[in-house]
């Protein structure tokens, strides 16, 4: 298809979108999701039942709302695998709070083996495939966990309640990486970060939604054959809540948060827009959160936008606004 050989040629930017489901209680909501298909979704404005209320945007792909964490899992398995072979990877969830980021990278609070997310389903992935690689590849997976707040990275694997401050730059180098290998090691260490995570949120009610988190998966790899290493990487990252704050009604702490955030999250949409049009210049210097990520944002590495949308009306300004980011960047 031409449209594939078109994507290819853009490089290695991908943009997906999934539309959260109505939650128990909204059963009687009015989508703004007027139809989806493969890569195009379209938008319905309520209040406009006619023609002139519709938008059309297109993407890679479309998830609707019955689509399964397993569904989604799939699609991502090829990007997430090519981190054995040596690719840097990052996968971003980008949405307004309540759209569905945390569910797609995590999963629900009352998680269970359908509704594990993207971070569990991708490293016991990459269990199984060294597993098969064995008799011709070793393989070392470690991993790191992390939040950006206010432009500051902490580290979310700190068992010692330290809150060192190092360097952004010296992060990736200096946060302690955890070798995880068994499916038992990646529950352990989602509980230590969700934990840490938790401990600041009662200082500041729901931070979590204010701050971008990450987990990265650091591979080593060793041909058996050859004894040839190879590094490969993968960032999986749960935005900030990408909504507007409004300006007139937030003050001190609050205004400072949101204007971190708009900052942040606009160079990361420079970055990827100038990726995908193959600028010379990629902005890569007007955030931490590019900064950190420079080296897997880029040349031979490959990036999947996963945009989260809700489907009720009174979102549909976030929607539009979230629609329109990600068409920008793809
Ligand atoms: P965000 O991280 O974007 O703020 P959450 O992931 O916390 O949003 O989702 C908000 C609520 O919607 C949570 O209760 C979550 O469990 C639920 N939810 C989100 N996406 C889905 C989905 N695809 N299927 C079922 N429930 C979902
Ligand atoms: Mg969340």
């Amino acid at each position: 298809k031409l449209y594939n050989i078109v994507q290819d040629l853009k490089g290695n930017i991908r943009v997906y979108c999934r539309v959260r489901p109505f939650l128990p209680g909204q059963a009687n909501g009015f989508s703004t999701v007027d139809h989806f298909e493969e890569g195009n979704i379209t938008l319905m404005n309520p209040a406009k039942y006619n023609k002139e209320g519709k938008k059309s945007f297109n993407f890679n792909k479309v998830f609707g709302p019955a689509a399964t964490q397993a569904e989604v899992y799939s699609d991502m398995q090829p990007l997430v695998r090519s981190c054995l072979d040596g690719y840097n990877v990052c996968i971003f969830a980008y949405g307004q709070t309540g759209s569905g980021k945390t569910y797609t990278m995590t999963g629900p609070n009352n998680i269970t083996e359908e509704t594990y997310g993207v971070n569990y389903r991708a490293l016991n992935d990459l269990f199984q495939l060294t597993a098969e690689r064995e008799a011709t590849f070793s393989y070392e997976v470690s991993v790191q966990m992390m939040e950006i707040y206010n432009e500051q990275v902490r580290d979310l694997l700190a068992t010692d309640g330290s809150n060192k401050k190092y360097p952004f730059f010296l992060v990736l180098l200096f946060f302690p990486m955890l070798p995880v290998s068994t499916t038992t090691d990646v529950i352990n260490l989602m509980n230590l970060g969700h934990k840490n995570r938790a401990v600041s949120s009662t200082a500041m009610n729901d931070r979590s939604s204010r701050s971008h988190s990450c987990m990265t998966v650091h591979v080593q790899g060793k041909d058996l054959t050859s004894g040839a290493a190879l590094r490969g990487c993968m960032h999986l990252v749960d935005l900030a809540g990408s909504e507007r704050v409004d300006k007139s009604e937030v003050t001190g702490d609050r205004l400072k948060e949101a204007q971190h955030i708009n900052k942040s999250l606009a160079a990361l949409g420079d970055v990827i827009a100038s990726l995908s049009t193959k600028n010379a210049h990629v902005p890569y210097r007007n955030s931490k959160l590019t900064q950190l990520l420079q080296d897997s944002l880029g040349g031979q590495a490959k990036t999947l936008m996963f945009v989260h949308i809700s489907p009720e009306a009174d979102a549909l300004g976030e929607t539009i606004s979230t629609l329109k980011f990600a068409e920008r960047v793809s």
